[in-house]
């Protein structure tokens, strides 16, 4: 697995550098990244995919709301870690549809 890196430099990006991607600004050439379509649709299903995993885990296991949130926020940061080796930057915003 790869990270992105900028459509005008090629300066390949940190993980710290892209962990919020809608505020992503290539730290070399100061142009904006947008996410693609593609990587967009990808990482919604990233998104979806911790979801189905507390759901399904709450019907099994009787959690706390006290864990709920924990293993929530566990799960968040972990999609906000992994989720960043999907994401491929454009130079224009692509409409969601
Ligand atoms: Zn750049």
């Amino acid at each position: 697995m790869k990270l992105p890196y900028c459509w005008n430099c090629q300066h390949h990006f940190k993980l710290r550098e892209i962990i919020l991607p809608w505020k992503q600004k290539c730290p070399v050439c100061g142009k904006k990244q947008f996410l693609t379509k593609e990587s967009r649709f990808n990482t919604s299903l990233f998104g979806f995919i911790p979801m189905t995993i507390i759901f399904l885990f709450n019907l099994f296991v009787k959690l706390s709301t006290l864990n709920m949130i924990i293993i929530g926020l566990f799960i968040i940061l972990l999609f906000l870690i992994i989720a960043p080796y999907f994401y491929k930057f454009t130079e224009n915003e692509e409409p969601i549809v």
